[in-house]
């Protein structure tokens, strides 16, 4: 059954009509399907990239009229920020390299002692940051329902003072879809703030802090279209103003001064305090723009993909041997599907997909050892290790279908 795609236009991507070498010598055009590893950027976005090239400059410490013109820019995109995840006024907006910077940085800054709590299927971003601490590493449960019953339960028993929640908002290996606002609403009444780690959640679906109720979030500049190197954590200032910087240096200090035998330093507030170094300026602007042109999309961009999901999700569904990986039994899910194939290594499929169809994907663990070894091993698969095909805005159907037809083809001839 071939399912019918909405006429809807979504903004372009560039390179779409990218073209690639097969084994054969032929070239075909590219079927990106691995757009939860970093999209492709925005048309608009390298428009305005384009533009500020010629104008870069350090921020915030330049009188002249570039350097006037990037700190303009550089602050507008911290606006821009704000808008695309509903902070609120008193929320700060600390531009980091990814989200494992930000994540990192959220580690540096609570408070001695915090309790943290979180599920073992999350990113290592996630995960590592918090090892050797007071953490409450919970085995995700097969259902969101269960998921959040057990949050509950862990923050219970948590030690009187300080906790944290640490949640993803989808899944990187199964694209489920994470309870956050009834996270949001158990962590509330055990008194613990909670940080959403929205780096799959951003590129796909609208979302609000304030209408979620959580403290902290963080995402990548790179997953929603826009180049590498600029990420962001956006939310309660008191603890990332209380907290040393981890990377020190020029731009996070007020004042140092000389004391012979050592120097005396006063940090800037946040979110300076953050941003030791020169800023990636063009980064910061291409991460704000592509935060403006996904706000203006959503509906469209939401129907496009949950076409393009449904047609992969039943073309899959016909090939033999081929076993999808949940999480939970009760979640919807952004674009990202992960599966296994029996008797035949993940590895071997993707490098014959490149080499054979012009078709990416990902294969592997995810950066998520804990949950692919877990969902892979009850799928029968001999290697802990699974495919992963993502979509997004530079997604048609016909990467979707001919990933569908190569697939239904090596499982029956062998790669
Ligand atoms: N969290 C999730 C859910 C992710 O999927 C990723 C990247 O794949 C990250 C965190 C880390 O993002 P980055 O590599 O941009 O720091």
């Amino acid at each position: 059954m071939t399912l019918a795609l909405p006429k809807v236009t979504v903004p372009a991507v560039v390179g779409a009509d990218l073209r690639v070498p097969l084994v054969t010598g032929e070239r075909v055009t590219y079927a990106n399907l691995d757009h939860a590893a970093s999209a492709p950027c925005l048309e608009q976005v390298r428009d305005a990239v384009d533009e500020l090239l010629p104008w870069y400059a350090s921020v915030h410490r330049g009188a002249g009229f570039a350097s006037q013109v990037s700190t303009r820019v550089y602050e507008q995109a911290r606006d821009k920020v704000r808008r695309f995840v509903g902070a609120r006024p008193s929320d700060t907006v600390v531009f980091t390299r990814n989200t494992t910077d930000a994540l990192n940085l959220l580690a540096r800054s609570v408070p001695k002692g915090t309790a943290v709590v979180l599920f073992d299927s999350e990113h290592h971003a996630a995960l590592l940051p918090w090892r050797g601490r007071h953490v409450q590493r919970l085995v995700t449960p097969t259902s969101s329902d269960a998921a959040v019953v057990a949050l509950d339960r862990a923050l219970a028993a948590a030690p009187v003072g300080p906790r944290l929640v640490i949640v993803t908002g989808a899944s990187n290996v199964t694209g489920e879809l994470w309870p956050v606002a009834e996270f949001a609403r158990v962590a509330r009444r055990h008194g613990a703030r909670i940080a959403l780690d929205a780096a799959q959640l951003a590129p796909h679906r609208a979302f609000s802090v304030r209408e979620l109720d959580v403290d902290y979030v963080a995402f990548s500049g790179h997953k929603i279209y826009a180049p590498f190197g600029a990420g962001v954590l956006v939310g309660r200032a008191d603890w990332l103003q209380a907290a040393e910087p981890y990377l020190v240096g020029g731009g996070a200090t007020a004042k140092v001064t000389d004391h012979g035998d050592r120097l005396g330093v006063a940090w800037s507030a946040v979110p300076e305090r953050h941003e030791a170094g020169s800023p990636n300026v063009v980064g910061v602007h291409a991460l704000g723009v592509a935060c403006d042109v996904l706000s203006r999309h959503w509906e469209q961009t939401v129907a496009h993909e949950e076409a393009l999901l449904a047609r992969l999700r039943s073309g899959l569904e016909s090939i033999p041997g081929l076993r999808s990986l949940s999480l939970f039994t009760d979640s919807s899910r952004v674009g990202v599907v992960s599966f296994t194939l029996a008797g035949l290594d993940a590895g071997f499929i993707a490098a014959a997909l490149s080499a054979e169809y012009g078709i990416g994907v990902r294969d592997g663990a995810f950066c998520a050892h804990v949950a692919v070894s877990r969902l892979a091993a009850r799928t029968g698969a001999h290697e802990q290790r699974a495919l992963r095909a993502s979509i997004g805005l530079g997604t048609t159907a016909e990467h979707v279908d001919r990933l569908v037809a190569a697939l239904r083809t090596l499982v029956t001839d062998g790669p």
